[in-house]
């Protein structure tokens, strides 16, 4: 069983996924944190995407063993994250790494392709939005910043941020975080039986 919640950053999407995840018992995935990570790594010499270990320890990020969970959340690490997500060889490294992650049990993954690459199967697709002013105010970023990450992840060739044409849109503008887990939480069939 996979919920996945796509959309640009700043809708909300690590907040919510997380808060869907405990309401349902499910696990929490972070795609971007995958991409952060690599990001990190990219000026090294002899990078190979594949050649990285990325694991998750509850809240924690480990890339090769050292705790990057600070470090990998810096703006400077999310711009350098979207660049090198923009290259087909990390995509194809990291798709491969989420798809075995995510093979057993019950997921609430969020990015920007899990619906349309990733898991294009998954049970419960959410595209997850907010206007960009509010967006780049929760992140305490300009929203130039923002709008030049959205443009390239929306503007590259392989895997684009796009919603799938089956996910269902929630506008978190004005919204509390309460009221967008609920109304996604109502999406998933077997809310019922995973919560008794
Ligand atoms: O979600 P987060 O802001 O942590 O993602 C950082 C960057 O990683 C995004 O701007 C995007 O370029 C990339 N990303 C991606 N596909 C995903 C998750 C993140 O391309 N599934």
């Amino acid at each position: 069983m996979l919920v996945a919640i796509d959309g640009p950053a700043g809708a909300g999407k690590s907040t919510v996924a997380r808060a869907v995840a405990d309401a349902l018992g499910f696990t929490y995935l972070d795609t971007g944190a995958m991409y952060r990570c690599v990001g990190l790594r990219a000026q090294d010499p002899g990078f190979d995407p594949h050649g990285l270990d990325i694991a998750f320890d509850g809240d924690r990020v480990l890339l090769d063993g050292d705790d990057v969970s600070e470090a990998i959340r810096t703006p400077q690490a999310a711009q350098a994250a979207s660049r090198v997500a923009t290259d087909p060889a990390v995509r194809a490294a990291l798709v491969a790494r989420q798809r075995e992650l995510i093979a057993d049990g019950a997921w609430v993954a969020e990015g920007r392709d899990i619906g349309t690459v990733v898991a294009p199967d998954a049970e419960v697709k959410v595209w997850l939005t907010a206007d960009p002013a509010e967006r780049a105010r929760r992140r305490g970023i300009p929203v130039d910043d923002l709008v030049e990450r959205d443009e390239r992840d929306a503007g590259r060739e392989h895997a684009p941020m796009v919603a799938a044409d089956d996910a269902v849109e929630v506008d978190t503008t004005g919204l509390t975080i309460d009221e967008v887990v609920a109304a996604i939480v109502a999406l998933v069939p077997q809310r019922n039986e995973v919560q008794e």
